[in-house]
């Protein structure tokens, strides 16, 4: 019933939404308009659709229980709940007449809580009738304030007070959690959901909804019962802010501490061939005014774009990964080369069943792990050495040897430093992460697109739990992403952030 209500709330709203775009009517016929719409559109098929879910709900629900026999009945929207939903409509074009976008959204609302009291009230109404209880079932992502709610269970209703026609008094605006019929006292009579969110009360008794908010803000909730909310997202959302707020103050310190340890460098161990020109490889891209300030600050060093960076992934001279990332990061080249990025910050996915922060201590990578990632390694198995592919470039094998292609290959342009920058925005501020995948529990995912490519960077939980293991960032789709096959390409496929369809088909095609 959830998913099939969802839908109708969805799809009605875009109707609305683009009707009200095309009506363009003076405000005193806005008011009209909006009535007739309400009354002539929302309130007949998508609120009879609702209560059809839900009585399509109640009788499969009733299957094998005493109740079977006895068969639902519709409980037909009246016209004071019309009146009513006619009367917010009106109340929110005069409150926002000058603020169309927040007179949308309080449309929405109100249209989304039409639909859904319509089947809620069914399933309380029908409930009731056979003396059964009810019990909230938290909509995926629900707020502290509606998991706080369904963790009281099944609650019994009065057929009287069932009947009252509420509007959702303890329902908010845009809550689209539902309501499911209870037959038993018994804990596993409770819909999934609503039985974690007992479970949790009864185990970790917040106090009041305060105790609920900071709970689920904190993620113990989430750790707990696996259910994430919009109040965990939004908790993480502050955090990642501040995060990069204090990054950005210090920013400029580090690029200063870069310098010392390059001059450093190039004093006392190596001097002007600190950086030298690997043809064998792609070069990396370094520029900017700040860094080449840098390399000429070093002397006999070669400048601008196409200064190769291979020998910092390999001598160990260079400053650490980290500093070399907070150096590179704001590369103003980047985006001449490589292309807009096509996800807009804000973005949300659709999905945010898995998303979390990372643990603290996930693994920075080392120089050996950055170069491995992008140029690949070679490895004897069965008596026999391998050349595995990176994602940077495809190596060509010396004659006989044998090549196992990696999973992706990066765009032309891309670069070690681009490629450095992925590895460690991905692992700072990712936009979508799982923990654990079907096959590997002990696997962390985490993605993010970067220049039109959606860049996936894993790494997995030590058996014995004593840390953790860089496994790979590799460009998982983007328009010029070549896939295993010769020739394959991977598309960019906005679906990377929003669903785990992409990882099954990732490893189906290419384990
Ligand atoms: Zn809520
Ligand atoms: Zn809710």
């Amino acid at each position: 019933m959830d998913a099939q209500l969802a839908a109708e709330v969805q799809s009605t709203l875009v109707k609305a939404r683009k009707w009200w775009h095309s009506e363009g009517a003076t405000a005193q016929d806005q008011r009209a308009a909006l009535a007739g719409y309400i009354r002539d559109h929302v309130a007949v098929g998508p609120a009879h659709r609702a209560e059809n879910a839900a009585l399509n709900y109640l009788v499969k629900h009733r299957a094998g229980t005493p109740y079977t026999l006895t068969t639902p009945t519709a409980v037909a929207i009246t016209p004071e709940e019309i009146s009513y939903h006619i009367g917010a409509t009106a109340a929110a074009l005069e409150e926002f007449a000058d603020r169309p976008d927040r007179f949308l959204r309080e449309l929405d609302a109100i249209i989304s809580r039409l639909i859904m009291t319509r089947a809620r009230q069914t399933v309380r109404v029908n409930a009731a009738r056979i003396g059964a209880k009810y019990a909230r079932i938290p909509e995926a992502g629900a707020c502290y304030w509606c998991l706080m709610l369904a963790s009281r269970g099944a609650v019994y209703e009065s057929i009287e007070k069932a009947q009252r026609n509420s509007t959702g008094d303890s329902y908010h605006p845009h809550c689209r959690c539902s309501v499911g019929e209870v037959h038993s006292d018994a804990l596993s009579s409770l819909p999934t959901r609503t039985r974690k969110c007992v479970q949790f009360r009864k185990k970790f008794k917040p106090t009041g909804y305060e105790g609920w908010r900071a709970l689920v803000a904190s993620g113990q909730f989430t750790e707990t019962t696996g259910i994430t909310s919009t109040t965990r997202l939004e908790a993480i959302a502050r955090e990642l802010k501040a995060r990069n707020r204090a990054k950005a103050a210090e920013g400029l310190a580090l690029a200063e501490d870069f310098k010392k340890s390059l001059s450093e460098v190039a004093a006392g161990r190596g001097g002007g061939r600190l950086v030298e020109t690997v043809t064998r490889f792609r070069p990396g891209v370094l520029s900017g005014d700040q860094l080449r300030d840098v390399f000429a600050s070093l002397g006999e060093v070669p400048r601008g774009p196409g200064t190769p960076i291979h020998r910092l992934f390999t001598s160990g001279e260079g400053p650490a990964p980290r500093e070399w990332f907070d150096f590179v990061r704001h590369d103003p080249t980047r985006l001449d080369r490589l292309g807009p990025h096509r996800v807009q910050a804000g973005f949300a996915p659709v999905v945010w069943d898995d998303l979390e922060l990372p643990e603290t201590g996930a693994p920075e990578p080392t120089w050996e792990n950055l170069y491995v990632n992008a140029y690949g390694k070679w490895e004897k198995r069965r008596k026999q050495w391998r050349l595995y592919g990176g994602h940077l470039v495809m190596p060509a094998p010396p004659d006989g040897a044998n090549l196992v292609l990696t999973k992706s290959i990066c765009p032309p342009g891309w670069t070690e430093d681009d490629l450095t920058v992925a590895a460690f925005l991905s692992l700072d501020d990712p936009q979508w992460r799982i923990n654990g995948t079907p096959r590997h529990a002990d696997r962390r995912v985490l993605r993010r697109e970067m220049y039109g490519v959606i860049f996936e960077h894993a790494y997995y939980i030590r058996e014995d739990g004593a840390g953790q293991d860089f496994a790979h960032c590799m460009p998982l789709c983007g328009d010029t992403v070549r896939a295993t096959q010769p020739g394959a390409w991977a598309p960019f496929d906005l679906k990377a952030l929003t669903t785990r369809d992409k990882i099954e088909w990732q490893y189906e095609h290419h384990g």
